[in-house]
């Protein structure tokens, strides 16, 4: 199976599990997780219509990203990995979602890099939903504090929450829980679901599923390059 097999074998994956649950296919998103492929990787998903992208580091996706763009000007650029103080310049510049708000530091720190830039990338906040030490995000009882906080403090509009569930876990309970802090904060957007379990998500609620692996192959981490 080639990349453009498997993405039109993911959407169709996507649209069967809405439709059993009774939802409309197009409320939901494909994000196309490219993290650690090359930039050549994207072009057959671009040529067959794949707008939406993740990136997890600001600098992979600086390098990669522009002259993609520059060629399909309406790509929808999302990071959804943990962004440093450092970073926040080249991600307002570089991406149109940020869903990995997790910290009031950060959140200050965006509001005034989008109104230096006088640009506003939406952005969702990260929820630990499993609280684990190891995992970024805020902790589920602080989400909604800190949604009170970009949104009163910072003037930040907050469109939505993201997760990742515990590894080797049943994920529903999770995926139900931060869909309960979406719908008590008035959230509509639900980044939730990877490449092993976004049919259970879209079931649980999620307009937008994040999927590598499924697409792209195995990732090669140690090669800085993904393998097919
Ligand atoms: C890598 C990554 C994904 C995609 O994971 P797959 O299991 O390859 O689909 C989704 N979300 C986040 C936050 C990631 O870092």
């Amino acid at each position: 199976m080639t990349i453009t097999d498997r993405l039109n074998a993911t959407r169709a994956d996507i649209e069967r599990a809405a439709r059993d649950c009774g939802r409309n296919p197009a409320e939901i998103a494909l994000v196309c997780v490219t993290k650690t492929f090359p930039a050549e990787d994207a072009v057959p998903l671009l040529e067959a219509g794949q707008r939406v992208f993740g990136e997890n580091r600001v600098q992979e996706a600086c390098a990669k990203w522009p002259a993609l763009r520059a060629r399909y000007p309406d790509i929808e650029l999302h990071l959804i990995g943990p962004l440093q103080s450092n970073k926040v310049k080249e991600a307002v510049e570089t991406f149109d979602v940020i869903e990995s708000v997790d910290r009031e530091k950060i959140a200050r720190a965006l509001a005034q890099e989008c109104e230096r830039q006088g640009k506003r990338p939406r952005l969702l906040i990260q929820v630990n939903i499993g609280e684990e030490p190891q995992k970024a995000g805020v902790p589920p009882k602080k989400a909604d504090a800190l949604i009170g906080f970009c949104r009163d403090e910072c003037g930040l509009a907050i469109e939505g929450l993201m997760c990742v569930p515990p590894a080797n876990e049943q994920a529903s309970p999770y995926f139900a829980l931060l869909a309960d802090i979406a719908r008590r904060n008035g959230l509509p957007i639900l980044s939730m679901g990877m490449s092993s379990d976004f049919e259970l998500a879209i079931q649980l609620g999620a307009t937008h599923v994040r999927v590598g692996s499924a697409i792209m192959g195995h990732r090669d981490y140690a090669a800085g390059e993904g393998q097919k």
